[in-house]
């Protein structure tokens, strides 16, 4: 790929902090990563904290642990402290807001006082018409000085950018909307804030995943407004299901804290991850961060769609274990990943009660240390739920939410739990009694709330998808 030979390479990731660390996270972190420290450059951390209702601190947190876990350290972002960081967009507004009143300025974009009922109406009318749909450009003409202010797009000429590994890619500008730069809370929206922060960072590579491609036009267009260069793109393919939709975690697990928890090692995740795009030209399927990022190279980025094939995985998990762990290491892993003290000293009080010697513990306790607690999926119906259908819509509302727990203590999930129940109409003795096969696989366990607590967000998420995949069958 061309790059001037003064210029200091810099790349960046995005990440938003609405949720779980995103396998996709890692999978894009790791070609950033790769192609700076090849090329000598800067791999930077930005945090996109621009929806102020999803995003949370907790989720940074768990974005930067996640990434310091597989070994991906970044140059220039929060954590880091000093002029270089942190990068939180949330800190910059006065930056976005100053460069959008430059566009109102130059007449490319324009304030918009529409109502959402309205822009609910004309996208009925288009839907209904089948026509594409967007904003109809009401406001374009007013001079509105309040509202949301909204990208002027050509209406007629095409955009083009070049994709390194794509090619050449147009689109005409009627299929571009006029998007939303700055909305009506005074934030802006991730087109604008992303254009802004990548020429003021002075990102000079954006390696990103493939949705994203339908949002580069409107960058495209940007960089043209505010007369910055764009810098060069490179699309990852997106990683998919065997069945070829984009992973999701209602078919896989994709939250880089159950890799984690599960037991994955962050040097097999890592290979698995770059199998997704990139093969050793030795056929290596076991290599170090840093070969690496000696062999790298974006030329060499595959297009077919990747398969997030967890068998390959576990595949090669249990490689590196067998192969890269002497006996006493692999002692170390067991008993920092499976015994330590911080887990037990939690399970001890739950279980200590029912102990008459040292053999009963894992009796009781069993079910702390398993990957899979499956049992017969009768255990997990409900007497008033009798169809498969709501049962499953009921389960997948209760995952949702039980995934969205922070902190996930006794006292949130009693308190959320019990609010399900009333508002879903349930008996929370019948609900709670399935809640228990489904995380424990057990009938008679310590109380169910701090029983969960102990096991953890992930362990119960991980479990409950897998009950109500059995459910599903
Ligand atoms: N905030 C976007 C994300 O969550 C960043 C996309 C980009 O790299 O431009 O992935």
């Amino acid at each position: 790929m061309s790059s001037s030979k003064a210029q200091e390479i810099r790349v960046r990731i995005g990440p938003s902090p609405t949720g779980d660390p995103h396998v996709g996270t890692g999978y894009v972190s790791l070609f950033n990563y790769a192609f700076a420290k090849q090329q000598g450059g800067k791999f930077i951390l930005r945090i996109e904290d621009t929806d102020q209702k999803r995003s949370s601190p907790e989720s940074e947190q768990a974005i930067l642990d996640s990434l310091k876990w597989l070994g991906i350290n970044w140059d220039e972002g929060p954590d880091i402290g000093g002029p270089k960081g942190p990068y939180r967009q949330s800190e910059r507004l006065e930056l976005y807001r100053e460069q959008v009143q430059k566009l109102v300025d130059s007449g490319h974009a324009y304030w918009c006082t529409c109502t959402p009922e309205r822009l609910a109406e004309v996208r009925k009318r288009q839907l209904a018409l089948k026509q594409p749909t967007g904003y109809d450009g009401h406001c374009r003409e007013e001079n509105h000085t309040a509202g949301v202010v909204r990208l002027r797009t050509p209406q007629d000429g095409q955009t083009v950018f070049t994709d390194a590994l794509r090619g050449e890619i147009k689109i005409d500008n009627s299929e571009v909307d006029d998007q939303v730069l700055l909305k009506s809370d005074g934030f802006p929206t991730y087109h604008l804030a992303n254009i802004v922060d990548d020429h003021f960072m002075g990102i000079t590579h954006v390696i990103r995943g493939e949705e994203w491609i339908s949002s580069t036009p409107k960058h495209i267009l940007l960089y043209q407004f505010f007369g910055w260069d764009a810098p060069q793109f490179v699309h990852l393919p997106l990683l998919r299901n065997s069945d070829k939709s984009k992973v999701s975690k209602r078919k896989n697990p994709v939250s880089l804290e159950y890799f984690k928890e599960a037991g994955y090692l962050p040097e097999a995740l890592l290979n698995f991850l770059g199998h997704m795009a990139f093969s050793f030209q030795d056929g290596r399927e076991m290599y170090t961060l840093e070969e690496f990022v000696q062999e790298f190279k974006v030329e060499r980025i595959s297009l077919g769609g990747p398969v997030f094939d967890l068998k390959k995985l576990l595949w090669l998990n249990g490689r590196y274990l067998r192969e890269k762990f002497s006996d006493t290491e692999f002692v170390s892993y067991i008993q920092k990943q499976l015994f330590s003290d911080n887990y037990l000293n939690q399970i001890i009080p739950l279980v200590k009660e029912r102990v008459e010697k040292s053999e009963d513990f894992l009796e009781y306790a069993d079910f702390f240390f398993k990957a899979s607690v499956l049992t017969d999926p009768a255990n997990y119906s409900l007497k008033s739920i009798t169809e498969k259908r709501p049962l499953i819509k009921l389960y997948e509302a209760l995952i949702e939410q039980i995934e969205a727990l922070r902190p996930f203590d006794k006292d949130s999930l009693q308190a959320t739990l019990r609010g399900f129940c009333e508002a879903e109409g349930l008996k929370t003795k019948e609900l709670f009694m399935a809640i228990r096969w489904m995380v424990t696989g057990k009938k008679a366990t310590p109380p169910l709330f701090e029983t969960m607590a102990v096991l953890g967000r992930e362990r119960c998420r991980t479990r409950m998808r897998q009950a109500l995949g059995e459910l599903k069958k």
